[in-house]
């Protein structure tokens, strides 16, 4: 016996036919001698309907009260699911969050998990009735509803998985759980497969992979369920409700995975992008900017800054579009205190590859540029992160560059992983040990078992790096070709490129930083010189081997809005100044002078203390 949980979609109980679909899959696995436990999502499209409703009587509702609304879409559908699963003459007990104990913090519409009870799901279980929890929902400390943010369901049903797994209260058998995520595609594919017809669905991917992938506008799963999968170890599978074909398995790094370099493309067709000017080049200036933000849960990508003249920088970033006026609102006092303007606000397109293999690969994004490039496509923005690619591309091109890169990276062949030994893939994982023992497994679980809530921010690793030496160039002008014409020079002098961060300065202008091993700084730099004099005499070319750059590694990061202004704020204590910042969901890394590495290595440590 097993604990199984199942997790239906939307699409898949929109219809009674389809309740009642999904309700034979529950029975069917609770005849074959499982307990299982469903979560449901609310009815097709109950949730947008919802919120347009809201919007009719106020364009501003408060966040309490979209909560107590959008609750109730989940709240039906486990009622009918209930019903359905009588109907077949089995036992079944409907739960909302708040029954079973899904306790969150208090951020409305973005609530985090801190625990859930199993007591009451137990029971049921050991009663003999499958046990329909809504999912997207929880309970605060007053009793009041919240939800987890978009597409939700899929937290709560690995939630509801991890807390199965690690309850120590429990009999062996019934810790012995697995999590089914059925949905309208049948897999994890390559890309959105509605976008690009050709993606291919893959056989598995790992957990920090389909992180990067889903933080980066993946929608197929909730990037969060991803982050209580690898902390609490609980092997996923994506799949289709409307067949039995075998789906992706979401698990941990295996061998063969560091063989693909890009396993998947991902767009967010809804980011803003902003630029502040005229921000004093101070340390802590960054720390002030970047906490305001979080202090509103909203989460930033692609921070770009750049130093212009008379110790002034333009500081660039990214938001979800519907983050937008709140983080404005937020920005607004403090931008107006330090003299500096917002210049730019423009709506835009992120295209990002994601892949392990780009730990030990070389040339990934001198090849997504090229493929951009050779489409027209202009690239905004750059930065990269210890996994994964992203460039801010115009909202009109998002779909172009998208198809660009998939078929640049000729991912719609198969390879290992997706659609090459996929059958041995799968034995493999399933024949793991149960106690896999390696050092980072063993660290994440010891980070893990210190939280206080479920979803509290694991930090797993800080290190530095003072090999490589930075390459800038200021002011080349913002045309499409021009920066993929620099990595292609450096690559072709077999020069491997680690960290690159464009940002859009001036209106036509680009500011370009990029890492690269100290050994090979003045040959990147003569070469990159000789691309842009081709360009334009006038564009400056600096390099500097005087710097170091620290990482702090962990998961769930860049969601994780408190991470970032740790590490700044620790850093601003010090007076250090941080002059390159990258952001992912497994990494983010700072870049400092050389001379105070090390200081600043003992003082991130101690901000997040890591012996
Ligand atoms: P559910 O309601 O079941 O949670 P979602 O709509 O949230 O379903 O997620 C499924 C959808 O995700 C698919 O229909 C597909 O269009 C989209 N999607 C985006 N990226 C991918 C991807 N890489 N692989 C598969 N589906 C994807
Ligand atoms: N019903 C919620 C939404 O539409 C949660 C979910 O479906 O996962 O976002
Ligand atoms: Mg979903």
């Amino acid at each position: 016996m097993s604990v199984i949980v199942q997790k239906f979609g939307g699409s898949s109980v929109a219809t009674a036919e389809r309740i009642k679909a999904a309700a034979r899959r529950a029975v069917r696995a609770k005849q074959a001698g499982d307990q299982v436990v469903m979560v449901v999502s609310a009815r097709g499209d109950t949730t947008d309907d919802l919120i347009a409703l809201a919007q009719e009587i106020t364009e501003q509702p408060p966040a309490r009260e979209m909560d107590m609304l959008l609750s109730t879409g989940e709240q039906i559908s486990v009622a009918l699911m209930a019903m359905a699963i009588h109907e077949m003459g089995e036992p079944a007990i409907s739960f909302t969050g708040v029954q079973i104990g899904i306790r969150t913090d208090s951020t409305h519409t973005k609530a985090r998990i801190r625990e859930i009870s199993t007591e009451r799901i137990r029971e049921a279980l050991r009663e003999g009735k499958i046990a329909i929890v809504a999912g997207f929902q929880g309970v605060d400390e007053k009793y009041d509803i919240t939800t987890l943010g978009r597409g939700g369901s899929d937290t709560t049903a690995v939630a509801l998985a991890a807390v199965l797994k690690h309850d120590a209260t429990a009999k062996e058998e019934e810790r012995r759980v697995e999590c089914e995520i059925y949905t309208d595609v049948d897999g994890v594919y390559t890309t959105d497969p509605r976008l690009v017809p050709e993606a291919r669905k893959m056989d598995a991917i790992s957990y920090d992979e389909m992180l990067e992938l889903a933080s980066m506008g993946a929608g197929v799963m909730h990037s969060r369920s991803i982050e209580f999968a690898k902390k609490y170890d609980v092997p996923l599978m994506v799949r289709s409700s409307f067949s039995d074909a075998e789906g992706t398995w979401i698990v941990p790094e295996t061998e063969w995975m560091k063989q693909v370099v890009v396993c998947g493309v991902a767009i967010a067709k809804d980011e803003t992008r902003i630029l502040i000017d005229g921000v004093p080049d101070k340390p802590g200036v960054s720390h002030r900017l970047f906490s305001l933000i979080a202090s509103q849960s909203i989460a930033v990508d692609m921070i770009g800054q750049s130093f212009g003249s008379g110790g002034k920088a333009s500081i660039g970033f990214t938001v979800l579009r519907n983050d937008l006026n709140l983080t404005l609102a937020t920005l607004k006092p403090l931008v107006d205190e330090l003299g500096a303007v917002i210049r730019t606000v423009e709506d835009v397109s992120k295209v990002s590859i994601v892949g392990t293999g780009m730990r030990t690969h070389t040339g990934v994004a001198e090849k997504m540029f090229a493929a951009l490039a050779a489409e027209n496509v202009n690239m905004k923005m750059i930065t990269t992160g210890d996994i994964k690619i992203s460039v801010l591309v115009e909202k009109a091109d998002g779909a172009k560059a998208l198809k660009a890169v998939h078929s640049a990276f000729n991912l719609q062949s198969p390879r290992p992983g997706a659609g090459v030994n996929g059958e041995q893939i799968l034995e493999e994982f399933k024949s793991r040990p149960d106690h896999r023992i390696g050092d980072a497994v063993r660290d994440l679980a010891q980070a893990t078992s210190r939280l206080a809530g479920m979803e509290d921010i694991v930090i797993s690793g800080v290190s530095l790096d003072d090999e490589y030496g930075r390459i800038t160039i200021s002011g080349l002008p913002d045309k499409p070709g021009n920066c993929s014409r620099v990595f292609q020079a450096v690559a072709a002098a077999g020069i491997s490129v680690e960290t690159i961060v464009q940002n859009l300065t001036a209106v036509d202008q680009a500011e370009i930083s990029f890492t690269v091993p100290k050994s090979d700084l003045r040959r990147a730099l003569i070469r990159t010189q000789d691309v842009v004099r081709a360009i334009d005499p006038k564009i400056s070319v600096a390099g500097d081997s005087d710097i170091a750059v620290l990482f702090v590694f962990g998961v769930g990061m860049r969601t994780h809005t408190g991470v970032a202004r740790t590490m700044f704020g620790a850093l601003a204590q010090k007076g250090i100044n941080i002059s390159l910042i990258t952001t992912s969901e497994v990494c983010v890394s700072v870049m400092v002078e050389l001379a105070r590495g090390k200081e600043a290595l003992q003082c991130l440590k101690e901000a997040f203390q890591i012996p």
